[in-house]
């Protein structure tokens, strides 16, 4: 079932604006699906989760929610939950005060709202702090509160901007985590943005690349990871190893050298990527000098200077994993080329 469906969404700031916000977005949401958009900066996710929750006019296309048009249906009345980056506790009011803030405005009685902010409050981990002062939480304790304020009036959609993006990594990491538990626990329908590709990846279902106001992408997180769209994607997603080649016969022309390709690539000329796993040290192959190692936990990341071409980026076992300065060569592997599709 789908819950929430963008048709051709498009929003125009200013009235010469040449670029658009968003340009013409489809995207479909199912019941219970997480779905994360990632994209850099200024590619349009914020915009687009203030459309679905109203805050945002379009100048074209149309938002559903449970196959209603959501044209004439003001902000309050979408049922949707949103929770931005800086989460703006209230921080005259208690932690309490703050869950219960969302519950009250709809004429929740005290009695209902206070039994369903306890159980939030248990839900985020944080049970029984009803009275504690916002000023006195760690800001992962502000983050859970946040969550449980959204959550609190049971949207039907949670939408989440940024949602753990003032946090440290450590931290981040482990939300990120107890946020999928939560999720899936509630069978809570979620669409949220990042420009983190980790957290995308650890969360989703499905994530979106975002790009200039258009999707750049779409598909699970192990779809987007092995088969990245374009040159685009690919680089957003820190893959460094991306360059021209002349295609025939599973063969690759590149910068590098001939490079082995997957059975059925296609021919003629096309941007190739190469995984840093699919560079692989052996006896014979491209002379490199090696540039940098950084020790990875599973394995040894490796930047090499070839005699021809780019430097490229490769990986290796820790066992005999060359030294700064050695010489070394390498050959491809074609499991880890990636042929893209264009832009
Ligand atoms: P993101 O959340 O991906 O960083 P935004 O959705 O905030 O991107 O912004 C998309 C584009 O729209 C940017 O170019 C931004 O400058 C522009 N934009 C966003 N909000 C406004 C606004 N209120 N007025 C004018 N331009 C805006
Ligand atoms: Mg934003």
């Amino acid at each position: 079932m789908t819950l929430l469906q963008l048709e051709g969404v498009s929003v125009r700031f200013g009235e010469r604006a040449v670029a658009s916000a968003l340009d013409g977005v489809d995207l479909a949401v199912a019941e219970h699906e997480i779905v994360c958009v990632l994209g850099p900066s200024g590619s349009g996710k914020s915009t687009l989760l203030r459309v679905v929750a109203g805050l945002q006019p379009v100048a074209d296309g149309r938002v559903l929610l449970g196959g209603a048009d959501q044209a004439a249906v003001p902000v309050h009345r979408r049922g949707v939950g949103l929770m931005f980056q800086d989460h703006q506790l209230f921080p005259h009011r208690d932690v309490g005060g703050n869950v219960a803030f969302g519950l009250r405005m709809r004429g929740a009685s005290k009695r209902s709202s206070e039994a369903r902010v306890t159980e939030l409050l248990e839900l985020v981990g944080l049970p029984g702090a009803q009275g504690r002062a916002v000023a006195s939480l760690s800001g992962g304790e502000q983050q859970r509160v946040a969550l449980a304020r959204a959550l609190a009036p049971s949207p039907r959609l949670l939408m989440l901007d940024e949602p753990l993006g003032q946090l440290d990594r450590g931290l981040r990491e482990r939300l990120v985590v107890e946020l999928q538990g939560l999720f899936s626990r509630l069978g809570t329908t979620v669409l949220a943005v990042t420009h983190d590709q980790g957290e995308a990846f650890a969360l989703a279902d499905r994530v979106v690349v975002m790009r200039d106001g258009r999707i750049a992408q779409a598909g699970t997180p192990l779809e987007v990871w092995q088969r990245p769209a374009s040159e685009f994607v690919a680089r957003f997603l820190g893959f460094e190893n991306v360059v021209p080649a002349e295609l025939s016969a599973g063969v690759a022309a590149t910068p590098w050298g001939k490079v082995p390709v997957p059975a059925g690539s296609p021919a003629g000329e096309h941007q190739v990527l190469i995984r840093p796993a699919g560079v692989v040290l052996s006896a014979v192959g491209l002379g490199c000098e090696v540039v940098s190692r950084t020790f990875r936990g599973t394995h040894v990341a490796l930047l090499l200077r070839p005699e021809v071409g780019p430097v490229l980026e490769a990986e290796c076992g820790l066992e005999g994993a060359p030294a700064v300065g050695d010489r070394v060569s390498v050959g491809f592997a074609p499991a880890e080329v990636v042929v893209l599709p264009g832009e």
